[in-house]
């Protein structure tokens, strides 16, 4: 199918993108890599008379480390997260994540923030955005305001966006211990049947702090504060794991689909949850 016919902008400035999304209220969207919105347009699931493409505007981009805060303009690419060393030594689990992600088509077009801000449950970053505890900056006509990651999601493409808000960074402090991205799909290219982002900080071999996020398990990412709680203060040893992964399946509400029914992917998110348990205490 071809989609509706819709007006195209590409303005140069944050303040002009805003300024079109305001004027044109909830009948204009922000256009990233188009890897999302293009297809709902197509299949007609999105109609949108004016598409603000972002793609100009240079402060979106980029990536940067101070001290042990990591700050990623909302366009930069999963191709650059990927491809980014100093990125890669401060926070792997960002890679790791990334080359997961679709394939590198898709990645080559595909924006951080595009995958964040569009609120599908399939899409990998925003549970890993909360597994960070990342904040989301956001500007609007009213000005900049910052949101946590774990505060965002509210429902399946619904979240504290605003539709005249443009998402234009992420940050978040760089993790200490060990981490680990583990995902579960049924072929390359696919979306998560399940998947796990996993922090894990060790004093010798006591878990000194953790934190746990699932993707595609519910209508929006799960962070695991009781999964995390079964971990805390743990050798993480089978039994911390046992409760940690119970924990994790209480919190979680998957529903059937082509991708398995609702046991299997307990059981799926299970699995995946153990994996990344063990990369990351390995790694810390
Ligand atoms: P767009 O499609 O341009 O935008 C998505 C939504 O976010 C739109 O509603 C748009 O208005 C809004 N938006 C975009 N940027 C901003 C901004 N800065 N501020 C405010 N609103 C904004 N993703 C995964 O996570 N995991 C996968 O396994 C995966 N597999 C895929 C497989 C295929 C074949 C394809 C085509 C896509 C797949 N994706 C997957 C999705 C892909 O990663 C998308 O590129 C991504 O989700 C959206 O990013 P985008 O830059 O393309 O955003």
């Amino acid at each position: 199918m071809i989609p509706t016919s819709f007006e195209f902008h590409r303005p140069d400035t944050l303040a002009d993108a805003v300024a079109l999304l305001s004027r044109h209220g909830d009948g204009a969207r922000a256009l990233a890599g188009g890897h999302s919105l293009i297809p709902m347009m197509k299949m007609r699931m999105a109609d949108v008379q004016h598409l603000v493409d972002l793609q100009d505007i240079a402060d979106l981009k980029g990536i940067s480390i101070k001290g042990d805060t990591v700050t990623i303009g909302a366009m930069t690419t999963q191709h650059e997260l990927i491809a980014d060393a100093a990125l890669a030594k401060a926070a792997p689990i960002i890679r790791e994540a990334s080359l997961q992600i679709a394939d590198p088509q898709v990645r080559y077009v595909g924006t951080i923030g595009g995958n964040i801000a569009n609120g599908d449950p399939g899409n990998d970053m925003p549970g890993l955005m909360q597994c960070l505890d990342a904040t989301y900056t956001l500007v609007g006509p009213d000005g900049s305001r910052e949101v946590a990651a774990r505060d965002f999601y509210e429902a399946a493409y619904f979240t504290a966006r605003a539709d005249d808000e443009i998402l234009t960074s992420v940050s978040f402090a760089a993790p200490k211990g060990g981490s680990a991205y583990e995902k579960l799909k049924r072929k390359i290219g696919d979306y998560a049947t399940a998947a796990a982002a996993v922090l894990i900080e060790k004093d010798g071999g006591t878990c000194t702090a953790a934190s746990i996020a699932m993707t595609n398990l519910s209508d929006t990412p799960v962070w695991c504060e009781d999964a995390v709680a079964a971990l805390a203060g743990s050798k993480l040893d089978g039994a911390a794991i046992d409760a940690a992964v119970a924990a994790m399946q209480g919190a979680i509400d998957p529903q059937e689909d082509n991708r398995g029914p609702v046991d299997y992917k307990k059981h799926v998110a299970g699995a995946v949850l153990r994996r990344a348990i063990a990369s990351a205490a390995s790694r810390a």
